[in-house]
């Protein structure tokens, strides 16, 4: 069976919390194809000893970058903690990358519980949990 592909975004005000959240599942995630924009991806890798495939920066394009991986079907599963207080300077490509996940009817959590839930029930579809 094919690995999952999960792409993991977090704004930085949300690393922390997207460092937690690895964590917490990484025997799970340790099981999945990790793809990740440039600053997450690099907290993710120094924090937890996962390896994941990191774009560019969110600011620098990174974003787009999972934008289109959503686009050519390539990502099963976004985890995206946006900072819902702080203006982001890519917000468009932020509000991009969303809509793809809906336009490709690809499950997307903008919050932890959400994520939590999506990633058991994932888990748990392909029986690895
Ligand atoms: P970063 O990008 O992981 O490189 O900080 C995330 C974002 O701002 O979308």
């Amino acid at each position: 069976m094919r690995r999952i592909r999960i792409a993991l975004i977090a704004h930085d005000r949300m690393k922390p919390q997207m460092i937690k959240f690895v964590r917490k599942h990484v025997d799970l995630l340790s099981q999945m194809e990790l793809v990740t924009t440039g600053t997450t991806g690099k907290q993710i890798e120094d924090n937890t000893g996962l390896n994941v495939e990191r774009m560019l920066s969110g600011p620098y394009g990174g974003d787009q970058q999972i934008g289109a991986k959503i686009a050519n079907g390539q990502i099963d599963f976004v985890v995206f903690l946006r900072d819902p207080l702080t203006a982001q300077p890519h917000e468009p490509d932020i509000s991009a990358l969303l809509r793809l996940c809906d336009v490709h009817n690809i499950p997307v959590a903008t919050n932890e519980k959400t994520a939590e839930l999506l990633l058991e029930a994932l888990a748990r579809e392909l029986e690895i949990l």
